[in-house]
């Protein structure tokens, strides 16, 4: 059941589009869908993000490329289609020195000056990353590179409970710091459903002098399962609490679905309330949790204002 058009038309029906931005602002995140009906349902669920109103959509770079032929021409279409903010993921993933400078212009002459600078990570099935032949190999090479061509907005990433290739939390922190100091002006984070790490990572940026907009990534649970294996790859964890809830329940299920709701709507009040006031919402081109966060947000904000 897909009830993105019901939830689209609830917000309307609220008057909601008529109101003041929420003091909390969406980036939503979006990738390069692979079949034609996936394309589909991607574009029906743009219209209701952007009836949302996020700060901005950005648009993920698939493991081992640069995206020249996926996440660009996406990332154009979305710009040229809604005239919304769009942020253009951008890995040193299988491209030279050259071909990223190259698709920077493109990206420049078709006005996105919005970049998610990253190392990227290697493609499926191969152990390690290889920087490319006269390519970058780590992320903070690439914000230098991009810094040095100006004119664009470079946001980094960032992981609360640490990359899971980095020597130590304080290389790894270190490591943020050297891409801020390079030019990049907002970490973005990966998702981390604990979180008290998120609050703990906030204060050790500010001991560590790290000055910039500090994004919480926000990982709805569309299907517990697929979070198991993502957060094994990208070294996030699933907390003993979060695992019960989700234990014996039937993925689809209205149960899967109100649990999924609990748990992102707890963990972006409590990130509101602590003062955050934008979120990096990932959502895998899905729109029933991310919509049900945005009403979230918005009941927040009349309640805070009672
Ligand atoms: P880096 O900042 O370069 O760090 C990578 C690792 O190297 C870290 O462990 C760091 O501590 C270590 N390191 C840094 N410098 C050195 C050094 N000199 N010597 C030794 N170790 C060093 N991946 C994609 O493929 N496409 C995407 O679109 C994408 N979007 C993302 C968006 C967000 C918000 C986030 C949080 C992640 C995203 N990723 C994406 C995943 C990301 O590419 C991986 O997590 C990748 O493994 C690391 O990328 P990075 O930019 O953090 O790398």
């Amino acid at each position: 059941m897909n009830t993105g058009g019901s939830a689209a038309r609830r917000v309307r029906a609220a008057g909601w589009l008529d109101e003041p931005l929420p003091p909390v602002r969406l980036s939503i995140e979006v990738f390069p869908p692979k079949t034609k009906e996936a394309a589909e349902r991607l574009w029906q669920n743009l219209e209701l993000f952007v009836e949302a109103r996020p700060r901005f959509l950005s648009v993920t770079c698939g493991a081992g490329g640069i995206g020249a032929t996926t996440t660009y021409p996406l990332a154009v279409a979305i710009q040229e289609r809604f005239r919304v903010p769009v942020a253009a993921h951008l890995t040193c993933a299988a491209g030279s020195r050259a071909e990223i400078r190259a698709l920077l212009e493109r990206y420049r002459a078709a006005g996105i000056t919005r970049i998610v600078a990253l190392r990227g990570d290697p493609p499926k099935g191969v152990a390690g990353f290889v920087p490319p032949a006269d390519g970058y190999a780590y992320a903070v090479d690439l914000v230098r590179a991009i810094s040095e061509l100006g004119g664009f907005e470079v946001s980094v990433a960032c992981y609360p409970e640490v990359h899971p290739e980095a020597p130590s939390p304080d290389f790894d922190l270190d490591n943020l710091k050297r891409k801020i100091d390079a030019g990049a002006v907002r970490a973005i984070a990966q998702y981390c459903f604990d979180t008290d790490r998120i609050l703990r990572f906030r204060d050790a940026m500010v001991r560590a002098g790290i000055r910039c907009e500090f994004v919480p990534g926000i990982m709805p649970i569309h299907s517990f399962q697929q979070i198991k294996r993502f957060s094994q790859a990208c070294g996030a964890s699933i907390p003993a609490w979060l695992a019960e809830l989700f234990e014996g329940v039937a993925e689809g299920s209205a149960l899967h679905g109100m649990i999924a709701a609990t748990v992102v709507s707890e963990q972006v009040r409590r990130l509101a309330a602590e003062g955050f006031r934008a979120l990096h919402l990932y959502a895998l081109n899905r729109a029933e949790l991310p919509l049900f966060i945005v009403q979230i947000l918005r009941a927040s904000r009349v309640s805070t204002a009672d």
